[in-house]
């Protein structure tokens, strides 16, 4: 039986880099799983889910990364359609994507030593962020 929490993730929009790793190893020891796969998604189209070096040099990098390839006041198609400004939001969300599979090897996560999941939140605005933890059992 899969197992899902829900966790509820407040966020300053811009790019924000949230750590997810303890509340993802919390929602894996809660399901009791030894053996499977976590997959944690985010529903919504400017935010994403990917792993890195969680330090504020790696933060900073990244959001450095994603402002060369998305400029915030690039020239959107998107902006000029819907006037929410946040056309390299989606594009930045698209790139890096909405979700991760991390296995579970021995009720824990295969992470390496230095791989922390990251929420990045593009948007151009402050959210409360929904991020679905599912949890499947078995070594298929
Ligand atoms: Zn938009």
């Amino acid at each position: 039986m899969p197992y899902t929490q829900v966790l509820q993730v407040p966020t300053r929009g811009h790019t924000d880099v949230l750590n997810l790793t303890p509340q993802v190893e919390a929602a894996v020891l809660e399901s009791g799983v030894q053996n499977g796969l976590v997959v944690v998604f985010v529903p919504g189209s400017t935010a994403a889910i990917t792993t890195m070096e969680y330090e504020p040099g790696c933060v900073a990098d990244f959001q450095r990364l994603m402002e060369t390839l998305a400029p915030e006041s690039g020239d959107y198609a998107h902006n000029q359609r819907w006037g929410d400004g946040n056309g390299y939001a989606h594009l930045r969300a698209s790139l890096v994507g909405p979700s991760l599979c991390v296995p579970i090897i021995d009720g824990r996560l295969a992470l390496g030593s230095w791989q922390q999941i990251v929420l990045a939140d593009f948007d151009n605005r402050p959210r409360q962020r929904r991020v679905v933890v599912h949890i499947l059992e078995g070594n298929a």
